[in-house]
């Protein structure tokens, strides 16, 4: 099978005019201009694309799919808006099922090929393995509500509860831990959990320093969110919030970690940098609740991995990654080329699937998203960002399969 359009944008390789890619079980057996694969492999199908742009599908490192959408509370206050989630939650007003296959919908449609999301014991894990994208759900688990709410029990319980999800998955579906917050599991629980993750060589995810009154809570023990839960058994560690990942050793290279958008210092830089945690971007999200703006120029400089994620419907408008990477080149006054890097590459990279997905190469599966632009002027990148931020991918594929395709009729 060939995919062929009119540019190819490899991101890892410079752009192929009449670019194509050759899929062979799945995965990219060579790329080049449409002439070249023909005439070195007369018998392959060609699926054409004349008017428009391949590139790599969209990689997600940070999103929430079980989130309605069209009741999201009002931003402007993380504490806020979170005491209205949990508010929400025994009657799954906010969190649903029927949300998570239209949420992963739209995530396919906007070019999405590999997601990672985070859910409370992976509930979203269903509607991820049947969307067709590739991807990872995170079981975030929560102590207080496990038993008698001891460490060692909940640790258990979420990792049994994980190897169980495992089981009977699509061969690029996977399940992994989460530690969700450090105001919302404690000290122990997150050592136990980080500990073990990197015992068994799983990956971990973990929301860190993403609001201001995060930092309050795990400075001072004080503040917006240690009023919601109505208890501050563990706050006031008298530390950043990204020290005090670091002092339960959370932070580690298989770890994502979320936000990072409220005072992140140089200190704070160089702690992610040393310990090879990776970082996802959600500027949208951040924006929409006064968290503030990751200093995520400063992390590429020094070496972080970033990449970039969605969140959810109820802190942000879209699932649409492109368009969240669109607004990130606009925040950072970024080119396209380090937009659509980050949007691809840099996600894969961030969550340590870099070598299978996040460019076209050979070798790497057959992730793609088809984007209706032909771009002509100084910045051919951002062009065709521009257009799958706004609707513009007219066609998604994982794995070489065709998973979304609106460009033929
Ligand atoms: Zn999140």
């Amino acid at each position: 099978m060939i995919y062929a359009a009119r540019f190819l944008l490899p991101v890892s390789a410079p752009t192929i005019r009449d670019g194509a890619v050759l899929v062979r079980n799945g995965r990219i057996s060579a790329v080049g201009t449409i002439s070249d694969l023909e005439k070195d492999t007369p018998d392959a199908e060609v699926q054409r694309f004349r008017r428009h742009t391949i590139i790599p599908g969209a990689v997600n490192a940070h999103a929430h799919l079980g989130f309605r959408r069209g009741d999201a509370p009002e931003g402007g206050s993380f504490s806020k808006w979170l005491a209205r989630l949990i508010e929400r939650l025994p009657e799954k007003e906010a969190w649903t099922a029927e949300a998570a296959v239209d949420s992963a919908r739209e995530a396919v449609e906007a070019g999405t090929t590999f997601m990672a999301e985070s859910s409370p014991y992976g509930e979203c894990l269903p509607q991820l393995a049947e969307s067709g994208m590739a991807g990872t759900v995170y079981a975030e688990f929560f102590p207080r509500d496990i038993g008698d709410g001891e460490p060692e029990e909940a640790v258990d319980f979420i990792f049994q509860r994980v190897r169980e999800l495992r089981e009977g998955l699509p061969e690029r579906v996977d399940c992994q831990v989460s530690v969700h917050s450090p105001y919302t599991v404690d000290p122990e629980s997150s050592r136990l959990a980080a500990r073990r993750t990197q015992e068994l060589g799983w990956r971990l995810a973990v929301h860190v320093s993403e609001s201001p009154e995060e930092v309050e809570f795990v400075r001072n023990g004080t503040g917006g969110l240690a009023d919601i839960f109505g208890s501050n058994e563990w706050g006031g560690a008298g530390l950043s919030p990204v020290r005090y990942a670091e002092s339960i050793e959370l932070l580690a290279p298989g770890t994502i970690a979320a936000h990072l958008a409220t005072e992140v210092s140089e200190e704070d830089i160089e702690v992610l940098a040393r310990t090879g945690a990776a970082a996802a971007h959600c500027p949208r999200s951040n924006d929409f609740l006064d968290c503030g703006v990751s200093p995520v120029p400063r992390m590429m400089e020094r070496g972080v991995r970033v990449g970039m994620g969605t969140d959810g419907l109820w802190s942000s408008p879209s699932l649409n990654l492109f368009e969240e990477a669109l607004f990130a080149v606009n925040l950072h006054d970024f080119d396209g080329a380090t937009g659509l890097k980050l949007a691809t590459l840099g996600g894969a990279r961030a969550l340590g699937v870099g070598d299978e997905t996040g460019s076209l190469e050979a070798g790497k599966w057959a992730d793609l998203a088809v984007v209706e632009s032909m771009p002509s002027g100084m910045d051919p990148e951002r062009e065709v960002l521009e257009a799958a931020a706004g609707g513009g991918v007219v066609a998604t594929v994982v794995g070489g399969r065709l998973i979304y395709n609106r460009a033929e009729g």
